[in-house]
């Protein structure tokens, strides 16, 4: 009796499984913009007190600082940025450094420019540059995905309504995954209060 009624919990744990990868599969919800901070973020150093700009790209594609350090963003970044750009989502960067030009220079030489749709680098609060995300795009708050490896910028962004990823330890693969899931649960959570 007890073996049976333990197989009947496995077959219905398994048939609710089934359904609700199925489930969200189909009905995932999907961001209308991501938006990336820069300084640890999406490369590895604070522009303006890490690196040494001006940055300059080799013949061989390489870009280098003033030092001749080697400037690379972190290893899954490039491919997240194409992968994304490729399934047609827009992206946009934030970021509060007080080395504008040199920032944005880093994001033509590394050939970025290509995938962001809005750009906003220019220091303070980063909910101003939310505000001029919303303005330009359209774009609703709660549709926005965002990621970035200062809690303070997550705090903030927050409570705009938008779905904040922490990235401590700067942006992956696992992190993009993450947020594409917390994304997905913070839409079910809306949509179940307007029912209820
Ligand atoms: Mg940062």
């Amino acid at each position: 009796m007890k073996i049976s009624l333990f197989s009947n919990i496995v077959n219905v744990s398994r048939a609710f499984l089934k359904k609700s990868i199925h489930t969200t599969t189909i009905e995932m919800s999907k961001p209308k913009l991501i938006v990336f901070d820069l300084d640890m973020t999406m490369w590895p150093f604070h522009v303006d007190c890490m690196v040494d700009p001006p940055f300059r790209k080799n013949r061989d594609g390489k870009i280098y600082d003033n030092y001749n350090k080697h400037i690379k963003p972190f290893p899954d970044v490039p491919n997240i940025l194409e992968q994304l750009h490729s399934e047609g989502y827009k992206l946009g960067a934030a970021s509060r450094t007080t080395c504008t030009d040199e920032a944005k220079q880093l994001v033509k030489l590394l050939d970025w420019e290509k995938y962001f749709h809005y750009k906003e680098i220019y220091p303070g609060c980063k909910v101003a540059h939310f505000k001029r995300f919303h303005e330009d795009s359209g774009i609703a708050y709660r549709d926005m995905l965002f990621f970035d490896d200062e809690y303070r910028n997550i705090a903030d962004i927050s409570k705009l309504g938008v779905t904040c990823i922490y990235t401590e330890n700067g942006m992956s693969f696992p992190e993009l995954t993450n947020g594409f899931k917390q994304f997905n649960d913070n839409q079910t959570k809306q949509s179940s209060t307007k029912r209820s």
